[in-house]
């Protein structure tokens, strides 16, 4: 199974969008075998966002970021990467789709609600940056077998 990883900003638990949000992923079919709360630091901020440290709008990002805790999940399913993105939408809320995550809660580029990992290898990278082996746990789903087909596992 694919692992990803998703962070939800502070935006999301300044208005009370923290249970919407997950319950998206939950209802989707995506199985949740991490999460814990967290507060950004100027360096964990910078590692995480080190494509766009060099850029003028860092600042913005940064201040965002460590402007209250944020939640961290690794979702699980066939495809997570992929289907966690689809569903995450685009980057700018304005024009993100309408039924995504960021197209039915946001209206801002940084305000944005979510980060959700891009690649399967930029998902293992943070999520050994955010996570370690005691985080992770291992529970049967016995909704399983009517999440996916038998030739799909
Ligand atoms: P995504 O979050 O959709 O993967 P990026 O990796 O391009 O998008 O950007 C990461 C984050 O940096 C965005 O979610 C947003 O918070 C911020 N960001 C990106 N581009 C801009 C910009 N032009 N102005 C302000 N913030 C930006």
């Amino acid at each position: 199974m694919e692992r990803t990883f998703v962070i939800l900003k502070p935006c999301t638990l300044q208005r009370g969008l923290v249970g919407e949000v997950i319950s998206r992923f939950e209802k989707k079919g995506l199985k949740l075998v991490a999460m814990k709360m967290y507060r950004f630091t100027k360096e964990k901020c910078a590692q995480h966002y080190a494509h766009l440290v060099s850029k003028p709008f860092y600042p913005i990002i940064e201040s965002s970021m460590m402007a209250a805790p944020v939640i961290l999940c690794c979702w699980e399913g066939i495809d997570a990467v992929s289907v966690v993105r689809e569903m995450t939408g685009a980057t700018n809320g304005r024009n993100a789709a309408p039924g995504t995550v960021r197209g039915d809660f946001c209206m801002s580029h940084q305000e944005n609600i979510v980060h959700a990992s891009d690649s399967q290898e930029t998902a293992k990278a943070e999520l050994e940056r955010f996570f370690t082996a005691d985080d992770y746990f291992e529970y049967d789903s016995p909704l399983f077998d009517y999440l996916y087909a038998k030739d799909e596992l």
